[in-house]
């Protein structure tokens, strides 16, 4: 008896909701992904904040090839001398070579740890603030996301996610994304601040440029670290090639992952080489991976570090960006909130929005919802988009809301 791969993956693939999408997907390219079934589906959320050059991007293809022809996997992080890593951390140093890295307080981020995902990255960053200020209370946002390991999970700011998986870290503080009164919770006990510029599954929470300038003073003023998630809006999504160059501001630490790998799977936490460096001793190897820098992962994300940069694609997401703000405009939508290509339509209820999102689907546009802001659609579609494939989606979605 012939049994579907999608009744095997009901079968045997460990399963988190009761509501999987399930959609068979043959392959991808550019915006589009192919289904078995014969359908093409506009990816308008690039596989959640991943595919921000597009489904298998040529670039990146012929980067990941030229890598397979010369070697995988060699040594455990940090021994070798591999020229993938090299090569992408020199990058990123240079997008990070920025003026406003004289108000921080540990100086320009040189100094780049990769890893596997974003969680990871995370988990490093909160050991590296603790190792570096000897303190250990963590201060996060309510309604943030940072990951599904314990120690991310700890900075969750949703109660609801976290209950049944306590005890969880001890010491760590939530604050209101943009609140400007809570900034008094980081005090001198505080080892970092873990943050988001632009709150992501809270539902595309952009704050005020005077928030984060006073967040980031605070953070010197008392000696905490300023840690930079910037998971979701790195690599061009907000704009500028990271989101806090939109405020003027530098992190001590900053998190990449997701659309950093072009594709394929990678994370970093970057510092300075000062405070990088405390995870040389006590104990020698601070942090330890194996897999973490893969170098066929580097040699994509390069790919895509210079694939963005040389076609300025950060600036043309302010425009096309701009375009969603216009197009999408109907009596459903109470607000449209984000930047750049990071935008979220607000509906009265996540019932109504939901039927939106699965007729979309039914016609080929894929949207989704965010984890702590169910009545809002997320748009983040890959930066390569045309503005013509844009204006198809968008027009989809405006037939879809006509008919409700
Ligand atoms: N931080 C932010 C802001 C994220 O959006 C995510 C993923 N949604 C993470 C951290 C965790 O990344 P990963 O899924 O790669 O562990």
């Amino acid at each position: 008896m012939h049994i579907s791969q999608r009744q095997l993956f009901f079968d045997h693939l460990a399963q988190t909701s009761d509501f999987p999408l399930a959609i068979e997907i043959e392959r991808a390219e550019g915006v589009y992904m192919y289904g078995t079934d014969g359908m093409r589906y506009l990816d308008l959320i690039s596989g959640i904040g991943v595919s921000n050059v597009g489904h298998r991007h040529p670039a990146v293809m012929a980067a990941i090839q030229q890598q397979l022809d010369k070697y995988l996997h060699l040594m455990v992080y940090g021994e070798y001398v591999q020229s993938p890593q090299v090569k992408l951390a020199e990058a990123l140093a240079q997008t990070l070579d920025l003026p406003q890295a004289q108000t921080a307080p540990y100086g320009k981020i040189n100094n780049v740890y990769f890893t596997n995902s974003g969680t990871e990255a995370v988990e490093g960053a909160m050991k590296l603030a603790k190792r570096f200020t000897g303190r250990y209370e963590t201060i996060s946002c309510f309604n943030a996301y940072h990951g599904a390991t314990q120690g991310a999970l700890s900075l969750s700011g949703a109660e609801f996610f976290k209950r049944n998986f306590r005890p969880l870290l001890p010491g760590v503080r939530q604050i209101h994304h943009g609140v400007m009164a809570d900034l008094d919770l980081i005090t001198t006990r505080t080892a970092a601040v873990v943050i988001e510029v632009i709150g992501g599954e809270a539902g595309i929470r952009v704050p005020s440029l005077e928030y984060l300038q006073t967040l980031r003073r605070r953070c010197t003023d008392v000696g905490a670290l300023l840690i930079i998630d910037e998971i979701q809006t790195g690599f061009g999504r907000t704009g500028t090639f990271w989101a806090f160059e939109g405020y003027d501001i530098y992190p001590d630490i900053l998190l990449s992952a997701k659309g950093m790998g072009g594709g394929m799977p990678i994370g970093a936490f970057m510092a300075s080489q000062e405070v990088m460096s405390v995870f040389k001793n006590n104990p020698v190897l601070g942090h330890i991976t194996t897999f973490g820098g893969h170098p066929v992962s580097c040699a994509a994300s390069l790919a895509t570090l210079t694939t963005i940069c040389d076609q300025a694609l950060h600036q043309s997401a302010t425009q096309k960006g701009e375009l969603i703000k216009t197009m999408l405009q109907h009596p459903m939508i109470r607000e449209i909130r984000g930047k750049g290509l990071m935008r979220a339509a607000e509906f009265e209820s996540f019932e109504v929005l939901k039927k939106v999102i699965d007729t979309c689907i039914e016609r080929g546009v894929i949207t989704d919802w965010f984890l702590f802001c169910d009545n809002s659609m997320r748009i983040a579609p890959p930066l390569t988009i045309t503005e013509e494939q844009l204006r198809e989606a968008l027009q989809t979605i405006l037939d879809v809301l006509d008919e409700q």
